[in-house]
């Protein structure tokens, strides 16, 4: 599967090409699978969001008689890569919101609780309200936490008042975050973006919401009296060198200012003034009349507190200590983790999360047939980049910086293009269903 020749038609099946056709295509079936592979194992996956879900389905499909246990505190399923849409007035909060447990198999048991403790030595998760949960294979699969309290001044009360946005919330805050965007895009001033410097999912969507409120003042006839500035958390706008530059020199075309190793400290509503640290550890104020907060990412406490996180590596952040093709715990082999919380050094994408799944059920499935898994995860990730209403990019990108393009010769990576912004804004759900359903 992750050979490279194998590669652009099966992400094509994913990203949808033309408007979800490949997408529907997918919605009628999976191919034909080898007969099921009978086991009385407990597995138990954390968190039933992306890839949580997906993984259930797909083992329920592969497994006969598996103890499949999901744990998940939250009744709703949050379609994260639309709050950009709605943050940008295109959808309304609910495009985002499903119920979890309408996408799990029937096969398959929840408890609605979150994991408080993970004992790998005694291969015991402890459920918030002290259920002990034993398990044969865990896969931790909880997304990660947003430490909004690591912003002095701030709290997700403030978004929707006085320009403040804050995307990555919900979807009720990112519709709060498009009122406050409509109105600064009517009004004028100065709007700050920035990132943080942790390790985040989806890298490109604080770049998006710089473009889309600039696209906005165009269409609106005020950008005259807008001004954008981008802070950038390093020395580079993005990850990959070469989506920087393009970056670089379109945020120079449309006149967004940008400043470079700055990571935001502390926000005062009052006064309306942000605080960013410089490398050199030097603070820096500057005033906004409009902002969409993102604050630094880590893995959940519950896996930052046990003894699964790197050491010595994202110190803080706490990314579960995986082997990056494989997925699998380097030193509890029973253990995977899968989707954001995976400590691999790219793939904090639901589009990473179509590539890892099927890596951590070959795995699972290959051990309890008594054989060794053959699929690896090559750090496929990729984010749409919307540049304008109508327009994006379609960026894909391995571990190693290389652009792997699922439409070689047809859509060209880099360029703003109207097809780009289709697969985002109508394709990539379909396909994010159907990946849900363990069917892409
Ligand atoms: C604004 C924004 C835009 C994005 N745009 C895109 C895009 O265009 N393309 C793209 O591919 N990706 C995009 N993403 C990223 C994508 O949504 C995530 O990478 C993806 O959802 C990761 O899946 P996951 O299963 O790891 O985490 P999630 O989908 O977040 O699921 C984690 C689940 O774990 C649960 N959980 C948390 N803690 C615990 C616990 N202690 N015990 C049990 N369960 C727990 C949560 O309740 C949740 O249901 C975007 C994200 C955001 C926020």
């Amino acid at each position: 599967m992750t050979r490279r020749h194998d590669i652009p038609a099966t992400r094509r099946a994913f990203l949808g090409l033309a408007g979800g056709a490949a997408a529907l295509g997918l919605a009628g079936g999976a191919p034909a699978r080898a007969a099921k592979v009978a086991t009385r194992a407990r597995i138990v996956i954390l968190g039933a969001g992306a890839a949580g879900t997906a993984l259930a389905n797909r083992l329920a499909e592969r497994l006969e008689g598996a103890q499949i246990t999901l744990l998940d505190g939250r009744a709703e399923h949050w379609y994260q890569p639309g709050f950009t849409l709605i943050a940008a007035g295109l959808k309304p909060a609910s495009y985002s919101v499903s119920r979890t447990s309408d996408w799990l198999p029937a096969s398959a048991s929840l408890i609605a609780e979150a994991a408080a403790e993970i004992d790998p030595e005694a291969k015991v998760v402890t459920t918030a309200s002290g259920t002990r949960v034993p398990y044969d294979f865990l896969v931790v699969a909880t997304g990660l936490t947003l430490d909004w309290d690591a912003i002095e001044g701030f709290s997700l009360d403030l978004v929707g008042k006085d320009g403040i946005g804050a995307v990555y919330a919900g979807p009720d805050y990112a519709a709060k975050t498009w009122a406050e965007m409509d109105r600064f895009t009517d009004s004028g001033g100065r709007a700050v973006f920035f990132r943080p410097a942790t390790e985040m999912k989806c890298a490109g969507a604080p770049l998006k919401y710089a473009f889309l409120t600039e696209d906005y003042a165009t269409r609106k006839g005020t950008r005259g009296k807008v001004d954008i500035t981008y802070f950038a958390q390093s020395k580079s706008l993005f990850g990959v060198p070469i989506v920087a530059e393009k970056v670089r020199m379109l945020f120079e075309e449309r006149g967004i200012g940008t400043e470079y190793s700055h990571v935001m400290k502390a926000i005062d509503p009052g006064r309306k003034i942000i605080t960013f640290t410089d490398a050199d550890g030097l603070e820096h104020e500057t005033d906004y009349d409009f902002t969409n907060v993102i604050p630094p990412m880590r893995a959940p406490e519950v896996v930052r507190n046990s003894p699964l996180p790197w050491s010595g590596k994202w110190e803080g952040e706490g990314w579960v200590e995986v082997d990056p093709q494989t997925l699998r715990h380097n030193r509890y082999p029973e253990v995977f983790a899968v989707g954001d919380v995976a400590g691999v050094p790219k793939g904090k994408t639901a589009a990473s999360v179509k590539w890892q799944v099927p890596v951590v059920e070959d795995r699972i499935v290959a051990q309890l047939a008594g054989q060794e898994g053959t699929e690896v995860y090559d750090g496929y990730t990729s984010c749409p980049l919307i540049t304008r209403i109508g327009r994006a990019m379609l960026i894909e990108f391995d571990y190693h910086n290389n652009l792997v393009p699922s439409f070689p010769g047809l859509i060209a990576p880099l360029e703003e293009l109207w097809i780009s912004w289709l697969m985002k804004e109508v394709a990539l759900k379909a396909t994010y269903n159907a990946m849900l359903r363990g069917k892409a």
